[in-house]
């Protein structure tokens, strides 16, 4: 596989980066992860505008322009000849070749690194024909889950704690209410109606969020942003969750209650079909 790694384009296994860089020390580092359909990508512009906006709340300069960074994304899936996968992209506020708290300079520039996975089977996925199975573990991540930043460790442990009782994933509670998935925002459906949480900083807001509700005001589909608990999601008609990764994805099982008859409902599949259709058409 050719990586990317600050401005050049090399063997994985020839790519490195400083050991006091602050994304490896401090998670001090902001990521996106785009889909490729089709060797083309989905959401580009998304994906681009959101990893500004998170390297401004962080003060964190940008490591290219805009242009550039879509030349790269480019380039690494044609070098690798991704037909389905992902890029990974991650920003780094870099290093001054020692660890302090205090942001270093300006003189110092961020570390970006990009690299591809090949996922053949992200559209046709048979999972998401299954649905998944989550348990819902408390929320205890910092309050600025707007930006998208590596720090990935409890989200990593609650995917832990679901697989140790047999389930896919995890739904995050705060104050009784879900906040999102662990890598993904949390809807549910009650009598037609899909109900998620609204935007604020207590939630990353999802690329694929923005689409799907856009996707499903279309089709006529009745939305409400607001909070839900984990006790309405059990007694729900359906669930769902959407990401960049995995596009919708249905849920059929919350901490062992089964949704309607334990199978993906009818919203969910209708809206996961809708959105890569619609994405096939827009990628670049
Ligand atoms: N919430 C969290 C915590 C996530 O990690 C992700 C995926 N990165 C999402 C939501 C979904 O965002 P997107 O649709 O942009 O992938």
């Amino acid at each position: 596989r050719t990586v990317y790694v600050n401005g050049q384009y090399l063997p994985e296994e020839d790519a490195n980066v400083s050991i006091f860089d602050r994304g490896f020390l401090f998670a001090d580092a902001v990521y996106e992860v785009t889909s490729v359909l089709d060797g083309k990508l989905i959401a580009y512009d998304g994906h681009v505008e959101r990893l500004w906006r998170s390297l401004k709340e962080l003060d964190m300069a940008a490591p290219c322009t805009p242009d550039e960074l879509l030349e790269i994304h480019r380039e690494l899936v044609s070098r690798n000849g991704i037909d389905e996968g992902l890029v990974y992209l991650q920003v780094s506020r870099g290093s001054d070749g020692d660890r302090d708290f205090v942001f270093p300079g300006a003189e110092t520039k961020p570390t970006l690194v990009l690299f591809t996975q090949n996922k053949p089977g992200l559209a046709d996925n048979p999972a998401a024909k299954k649905g998944a199975k989550i348990i819902s573990v408390d929320d205890i991540r910092w309050g600025r889950r707007d930006i998208k930043t590596v720090q990935l460790l409890y989200p990593s442990m609650a995917k832990m704690m679901a697989k140790a009782a047999g389930c896919d994933d995890a739904w995050l509670i705060e104050d009784g209410h879900v906040t999102e998935g662990t890598s993904n925002n949390a809807y549910i459906v009650k009598g037609g109606k899909i109900i998620t949480r609204p935007l604020s900083n207590d939630i990353l807001h999802g690329i694929t969020r923005e689409a799907v509700l856009r996707f499903a005001a279309e089709a006529q589909m009745e939305v409400e942003e607001r909070l839900f608990t984990i006790d309405e999601a059990k007694e729900a008609d359906e669930a769902f969750t959407t990401s960049a990764s995995a596009f919708v994805m249905p849920v059929v099982e919350i901490d062992g209650v089964a949704l309607g008859d334990g199978a993906p409902g009818s919203v969910a599949p209708r809206l996961r079909e809708i959105y890569i259709d619609e994405m096939r058409k827009s990628a670049i």
